[in-house]
């Protein structure tokens, strides 16, 4: 096992890091910009290392900085968290040529999932069911036009390099198609500087449903269920639960099953996601995620494991403390995005926090590095924190979410808090009810 473990992130995850450490008496290292000099992270972590200014360029990406960082203070090995460099194939690879070890999967993995064509081959060849669409990069708008005929209308145009929600447009025909094609070229060329682009069918009231899986990087791998995160605006999550409301054990089994034993042909080793639309009792693969998810604490919840123990026990050479038949789905969770953000508009609300206070009490956990008298720095992410309750089942957490809401004070700045308030009252939240769509409607209902 690693004596000492550098955290290369901020905020609320590396929190989650830290916490991990301590408990299994491994030391931690906490990066941070000049910006975050009294962040949270900071004080947590054993050690800490400044490696740049503040915008995340010259800081949380800068992989020379952090390796720097793990020779000065002896760090074995690196947890990337989310976001930032936990999907850089270079970043990886930097590091296992220094002899530190990436806490994540091997540079292989991440490349091969990172580019969304080769992506969705990989999964097709692995049996994992793919939304029908083109076969790899469309060149031309006569390729764009003879592939939508074939899947038919409305069809979904798509970057290869896209991420985070940026670089899709919808067609619903022939004439949307000639602008959308162009545009979603130029747009994925200015945002990824790549502008090759394919072309997917559009699914008209898919859920976003998430598989969490494992593997060991010998052979083994396991699954724990799914995630349903589909309510999203601008295709950003905004509330996950798990177990999904419509998905039956043997949906759970068959998918989950599928995804393990592509992850075992791959000898993937760490914490992955395989994303799915669902609609009408079919999967579709979109796409994989080769890290830790800012949603892995509803998995955690249900089935009573430390997933980020898990990563750092695997990328250290040891085995999963689980099995598949020891992992029993315990009640349910659901999982809220604090952002510091004015509603309606979701513009960012950087500022002071003047006064803050965390809800407790059974079954609530309470994700942040958030402080009385911290300032929000403007340069990083306005997740600020996630509130995740666990319930005997689905209606308890319901009730649960609403309590811990009303009990969490968060004053100084603007947050998604009062979101959270009138989703809860409405009735397709309370019975599960929603598709990927239902958040961008009710908002412009509510709004408009
Ligand atoms: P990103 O990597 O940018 O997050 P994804 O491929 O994961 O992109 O898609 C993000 C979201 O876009 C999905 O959760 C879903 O809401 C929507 N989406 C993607 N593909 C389709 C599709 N074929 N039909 C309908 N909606 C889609």
């Amino acid at each position: 096992m690693f004596d000492k473990i550098l955290i290369a992130n901020r905020g609320e995850i590396a929190l989650r890091v830290i916490r991990a450490c301590q408990e299994m008496g491994i030391k931690s290292v906490a990066v941070h910009s000049t910006a975050d000099a009294d962040a949270m992270h900071v004080r947590m972590a054993d050690e800490s290392v400044c490696i740049g200014p503040a915008p995340s360029s010259e800081s949380y990406l800068s992989k020379a900085a952090i390796i720097s960082a793990c020779e000065i203070t002896g760090a074995q090995a690196v947890h990337p968290g989310y976001g930032f460099l936990s999907e850089n194939a270079a970043f990886a690879q930097a590091l296992e040529d220094h002899g530190i070890t990436f806490i994540g999967p091997n540079a292989e993995h991440i490349r091969i999932m990172g580019d969304k064509i080769t992506a969705k081959e990989t999964a097709k060849e692995l049996g994992i069911p793919v939304v029908p669409g083109s076969d790899g990069g469309v060149p031309d708008f006569e390729t764009a036009k003879r592939v939508a005929e074939e899947i038919g209308y409305p069809v979904i145009i798509k970057a290869t390099a896209g991420g985070g929600g940026r670089g899709m447009k919808v067609a619903k025909s022939v004439e949307e198609l000639e602008i959308a094609f162009r545009t979603a070229r130029s747009e994925a060329k200015n945002a990824f500087g790549n502008d090759e682009v394919y072309m997917e069918k559009y699914l008209q009231r898919p859920r976003h449903i998430e598989i969490q899986v494992f593997g060991d990087g010998k052979g083994g791998a396991v699954h724990l269920g799914e995630r349903d995160c589909s309510l999203q605006r601008r295709h950003q999550k905004v509330f996950e639960e798990a177990p999904g409301p419509v998905i039956t054990p043997k949906l759970r089994s068959e998918i989950g099953s599928i995804c393990a034993e592509a992850m075992k042909k791959l000898k993937y080793i760490g914490a992955g996601t395989i994303e799915f639309l669902y609609e009408d009792g079919k999967f579709y693969f979109i796409e994989m995620n080769t890290r830790l998810q800012v949603e892995h604490p509803v998995t955690e919840g249900i089935f009573g494991v430390d997933l980020v123990r898990e990563q750092i026990r695997v990328a250290s050479g040891l085995g999963l403390s689980f099995t598949q038949d020891e992992l029993e789905i315990n009640g349910h969770c659901i999982e809220v995005r604090i952002n510091a953000e004015k509603i309606p508009n979701f513009s960012p609300c950087p500022g002071r926090i003047t006064q803050f206070h965390a809800p407790g009490g059974l079954g609530v956990r309470m994700d942040s590095a958030i402080y009385d008298g911290y300032r929000i720095p403007p340069y990083y992410d306005s997740l600020i924190g996630k509130l995740i309750v666990h319930g005997r089942d689905r209606p308890e957490a319901l009730a649960r979410l609403k309590r811990a809401l009303s009990e969490l004070i968060i004053d100084g700045i603007d947050t998604s808090v009062p979101l959270f308030h009138m989703l809860l009252a409405e009735p397709d939240i309370q019975n599960g009810e929603y598709n990927i769509h239902w958040l961008e409607k009710w908002l412009e209902k509510q709004f408009a």
